[in-house]
């Protein structure tokens, strides 16, 4: 018989994902033992690299822009030997609703100036919101459409003031589709793996957390069990929802956890030889098309996503209840039906791709789904919050919870930052 050696750390970190290695990374900077646990055979989580079909180039499957005010991210691009390299969209570039073709750029600017001065008004959801407002039908079904594709959850089911919140933790006045990495994300990933002193345990799903006389015991899908003075939980909130937590833990924890609601994302990219969307002749003018919104299909978004030096390319993002409904249909049932969507706003042209790739992100065990998970209508406004300050010596650390840009790649490193210097002020 085997016995299992019991370890003792005065840090856990769950999650090797860009909130956990962040973490990791400031908890190595000083004597702290610590141990990185990660459920997948891989780091990065949402953060995943891939090639295109016929192999010959590299994209993104998960997250892919950054802009100049995501410091911590351009600091990691540049330190992992990347540069930001702007997204190359036609100059004076413009979104279109797909259905009227029309320029829709100072909508979307006017409808996200709405949001910051709505009043914060309790258990409504988003889409009640939007029907208050003294809009057309159309633009009520744009909004809807394009905040369910920037939330990936419907906006029927999130809570509006939570929504707000999240808006006013965007710190920046740019565009988030401004730039990327000049190479492959997955290269900061492994950059920052490398520059920690102690390896991250992978296939190490955690199962249980619970707290011990002046430790915690965290045990792992093997059986093996770790101890800690302190325990980082660096995994989206819905994910954190199929660990069990001690009685005590679960009481605090179960209904912040319970407050949110999964993302759902599928991202199709297509390559072209040229990109003829940058020079569009719509109603007798040229214009250079950056995104298309689409207001009957509810999340529904194309963007222009080509990178300097490779092959123009354009990307739609289906997020929401219609990729819920997509991810169980075929892979050709999916691409012809963004294709044809692609179609109706390109026409013929749409149809010459040289290359496709489709990303799935919805029900992941490990990730959840969509770009973040969010507080839906019943649940608790502040569970941000209270996930992010130390609850005895756990705290939650992911992009959901983070103090600036929730959502995005630049919130989850932060927050990682801000639970481990919380950790260690404790
Ligand atoms: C298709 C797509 C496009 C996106 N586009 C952008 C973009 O352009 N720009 C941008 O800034 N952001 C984008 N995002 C969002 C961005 O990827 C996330 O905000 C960020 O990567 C989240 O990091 P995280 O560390 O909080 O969580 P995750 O990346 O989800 O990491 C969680 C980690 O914890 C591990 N884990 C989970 N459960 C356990 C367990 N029980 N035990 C141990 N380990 C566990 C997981 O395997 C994973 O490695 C996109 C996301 C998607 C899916």
């Amino acid at each position: 018989m085997t016995t299992v050696k019991e370890e003792m750390y005065d840090v856990l970190i769950v999650g090797a994902g860009l909130a956990g290695l962040s973490a990791a990374k400031v908890i190595d900077s000083t004597e702290l033992s610590y141990c990185v646990l990660e459920a997948a055979e891989r780091a990065g989580g949402k953060v995943k690299s891939g090639c295109n079909n016929q192999g010959d180039y590299c994209l993104e499957l998960g997250a892919q822009f950054v802009n100049p005010d995501m410091t911590e991210m351009v600091r990691l691009i540049e330190e992992s030997g990347m540069t930001l390299s702007e997204t190359e969209t036609g100059a004076g570039s413009v979104f279109l609703n797909a259905k009227t073709l029309s320029p829709i750029n100072d909508f979307i600017e006017s409808v996200e100036e709405k949001l910051g001065r709505e009043d914060r008004k309790g258990k409504r959801s988003l889409s009640e919101t939007i029907e208050g407002w003294k809009i057309s039908e159309e633009e009520k079904r744009i909004a809807k459409s394009f905040f369910t594709e920037e939330a990936t959850v419907d906006t029927d089911s999130i809570l509006a003031d939570s929504f707000f919140d999240v808006s006013e933790r965007y710190e920046s006045q740019l565009d988030d589709l401004s730039h990327q990495a000049s190479g492959q994300l997955n290269t900061l990933i492994d950059h920052m793996i490398e520059s920690l002193k102690q390896p991250v345990l992978f296939n190490h799903a955690v199962d249980s957390v619970s707290k011990q006389a002046d430790s915690y015991k965290v045990t792992v899908s093997s059986g093996q069990s770790y101890y800690a003075k302190a325990v980082i939980i660096a995994i989206p909130p819905t994910v954190a929802k199929a660990v069990a937590f001690d009685e005590q833990l679960s009481e605090y924890y179960q209904p912040l956890l319970d407050s949110y609601v999964d993302g759902a994302v599928i991202k199709h990219t297509f390559s072209y030889p040229k990109a003829f969307w940058q020079e569009l002749e719509l109603k007798d003018s040229l214009v250079s098309v950056e995104g298309v919104v689409f207001s009957n299909y509810r999340g529904l978004s194309i963007s222009d996503s080509s990178k300097k030096g490779e092959a123009p390319r354009l990307t739609a993002f289906t997020g929401g209840d219609l990729a819920r409904k997509w991810a169980k249909k075929t892979e050709d049932e999916r691409k012809m039906f963004v294709l044809e969507r692609l179609s109706s706003v390109f026409g013929k042209r749409a149809g010459s791709y040289t290359d496709f790739r489709e990303s799935i992100w919805v029900d992941h065990p490990y990730c959840g789904g969509g770009y973040s998970a969010q507080i839906h209508t019943k649940g608790h406004p502040d569970a941000a919050h209270k996930l992010r300050s130390p609850h005895g010596q756990v705290v939650f650390a992911s992009t959901e919870v983070a103090e600036a840009f929730p959502g995005f790649m630049e919130g989850a490193v932060r927050s990682g930052k801000r639970a481990a210097k919380a950790i260690i002020k404790n």
